[in-house]
């Protein structure tokens, strides 16, 4: 693996500002009170993202023979970071990017041909990412939901939780079992990712619950009771899936630190207007050092997260070996999130606590990064492990 090759540009400052500005612009059209308004009512956001779609935004990643504008990884981290510093929220959406360094690197050229030009267009929505399960939770290989060969099907039966978005997408990308875990050489083995049309499947052997959570995240469970799906959505080999879901997994873990850093950033360019706006015992509170220094041990820790986002996704880029780099983007870029919110709640007082000035809704909704997609303690033993040798604890 040559990290830090040559080939591996890592860019400064505003890269990407044909994208920045535009969705910026779109951004500005979807101010507080609608995310609000939306998070009061546990909403879908169908307007913001429809703006997406139309702009062609979601269809970044796809490759231009498929529709798309065929961007790169770096490319959906910026997009995703605008709108979050922006105010806005891509949870609504973001797995359509992600969910395609499992079907793009893995899909059949049919199921691409078939796939990729409707989800560009926006016809098709692939919003849903069904791995975690209530059982097994971090321990992705014991999952416990099955699918069976039966011809030219699979009968699927289980259950998965926190599936996010399954109520408002045509497409999911399922993790089962297809081997039982003692007939397999390794764990990671015997696994299987299908695409399954969830239009056919609701109530078809295919029931979605929502979760309701502190964050509108439009989250959900789902019940697998003998779902047929047929073989042909399988994506891939049957028993590699493991692998599969993993290459998405890392363009998931990049794509969601850039959104993190975008919050860091909202909530610093707030914090910082506010501290040089508010007058306290007659001068601005940000003159205080106890107001000053966290805001810029929040920026400085911002930035440095920023570098490992842009290196996650140069080695994505080249198709280079990234968990590590892919990881510790998502720690770093959590952590300066959560940093960077809990300073400006600070900063801002008491006005904090009121909804109306959003940073009470935002602060609430980047806690997620440190447990999802995957939570910071399996990054570090990820870390501890993979990167510096050390016994694996569990
Ligand atoms: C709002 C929301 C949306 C989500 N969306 C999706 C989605 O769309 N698709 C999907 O598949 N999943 C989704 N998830 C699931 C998410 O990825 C998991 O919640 C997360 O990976 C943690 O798993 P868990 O909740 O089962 O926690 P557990 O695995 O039960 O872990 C609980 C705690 O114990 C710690 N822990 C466990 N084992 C160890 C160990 N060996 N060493 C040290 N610490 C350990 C964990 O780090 C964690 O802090 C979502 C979760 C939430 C909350």
């Amino acid at each position: 693996m040559s990290q830090g090759s040559n080939e591996t540009t890592i860019l400064v400052g505003e890269d990407y500002a044909f994208l920045r500005e535009p969705v910026r612009r779109i951004c500005q059209q979807f101010p507080g009170e609608y995310w609000r308004k939306l998070d009061k009512e546990a909403e879908y956001p169908s307007e913001f993202v429809k703006a997406l779609t139309e702009h062609e935004y979601l269809g970044a990643l796809i490759p231009e023979e498929y529709g798309g504008a065929g961007l790169p990884l770096r490319a959906g981290v910026v997009i995703l970071e605008t709108i979050h510093e922006s105010g806005c929220n891509a949870a609504a959406c973001h797995a359509q990017m992600y969910t395609m360094g499992t079907l793009l690197r893995h899909g059949s050229e049919e199921q691409k041909r078939e796939y990729l030009p409707k989800i560009a267009s926006g016809e098709l929505r692939l919003q849903a990412f069904g791995v975690t399960e209530p059982t097994s939770g971090s321990d992705t290989l014991k999952l416990k939901t099955t699918a069976v060969r039966d011809g030219d099907h699979y009968v699927v039966n289980g259950q998965k939780i926190w599936t996010s978005r399954a109520l408002y997408s045509d497409l999911m990308i399922l993790l089962a079992r297809t081997t039982p875990v003692d007939e397999v050489e390794k764990r990671s083995h015997g696994l299987s990712v299908f695409l399954v049309d969830l239009r056919e499947a609701r109530d078809n052997g295919l029931e979605i619950r929502p979760i309701e959570t502190m964050i509108n995240h439009n989250t959900t469970e789902i019940f697998f009771t003998d779902l047929r799906i047929p073989a042909s959505s399988r994506i891939g080999e049957e028993g590699r899936g493991f692998r599969y879901i993993l290459d998405g997994m890392n363009a998931e873990r990049i794509l969601l630190s850039g959104e993190a850093l975008g919050d860091a950033r909202y909530f610093l360019e707030r914090a910082v207007e506010y501290a040089g706006d508010r007058e306290v015992f007659g001068q601005p509170i940000g003159r205080n050092q106890g107001i000053a220094h966290p805001l810029a041990r929040a920026w400085a820790q911002t930035e440095a997260a920023d570098l490992m986002v842009r290196k996650a996704a140069g080695l994505f880029d080249a198709g280079e070996p990234c968990g590590a780099e892919a990881n510790t983007a998502k720690l770093l870029s959590s952590e300066a999130a959560w940093l960077a919110g809990d300073t400006c709640f600070q900063t801002f007082g008491g006005f904090a606590f009121a909804r109306e000035y959003d940073i009470e809704r935002k602060w609430r909704e980047c806690r997620l990064f440190q447990t999802a997609p995957i939570s910071t303690n399996m990054v570090l033993n990820f870390i501890a492990q993979n990167v510096l040798g050390l016994p694996r604890s569990y």
